[in-house]
């Protein structure tokens, strides 16, 4: 049996993708220094009202979105969490915010799933 090569698989691209334009803004975003990934507190809170209004019949709610931005752009919201863009600019690093944010309580009431994908292709399994 022949070792694979080192590296990643060909065809799978692990390079970081997603920080070319603020979500706030909309202005391209020149370095990840500059920008975060923040969730923001308002939305969060309006899921929880609406969870503690519903009924069995209701609809299901929807997850709470991620925003990505400028760290100016996102420090003008109330944040809930912000993660500075450095610190999730590789696949290894984004692996460890993730295991951070398990702790959370309010972790699987937001579209982190969304968030990863926009910023790395992760394939479907
Ligand atoms: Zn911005």
């Amino acid at each position: 049996m022949t070792l694979p090569p080192s590296g990643p698989p060909s065809g799978e691209d692990t390079s970081f993708g997603g920080w070319r334009s603020c979500d706030v803004c909309g202005e391209a975003i020149a370095h990840i220094e500059d920008a975060a990934l923040g969730l923001r507190a308002a939305p969060l809170a309006e899921r929880r009202a609406a969870a503690r209004e519903a009924s069995a019949d209701s609809r299901p709610l929807g997850l709470v979105a991620w925003d990505w931005g400028h760290v100016e752009c996102m420090g003008a919201m109330e944040l809930t969490y912000v993660i500075p863009g450095p610190r999730l600019d590789s696949m290894p690093k984004l692996v460890a915010r993730t295991l951070q944010l398990l702790d959370e309580e309010w972790f699987l009431e937001t579209a982190w799933e969304d968030a990863v994908r926009r910023f790395y292709r992760v394939p479907f399994e």
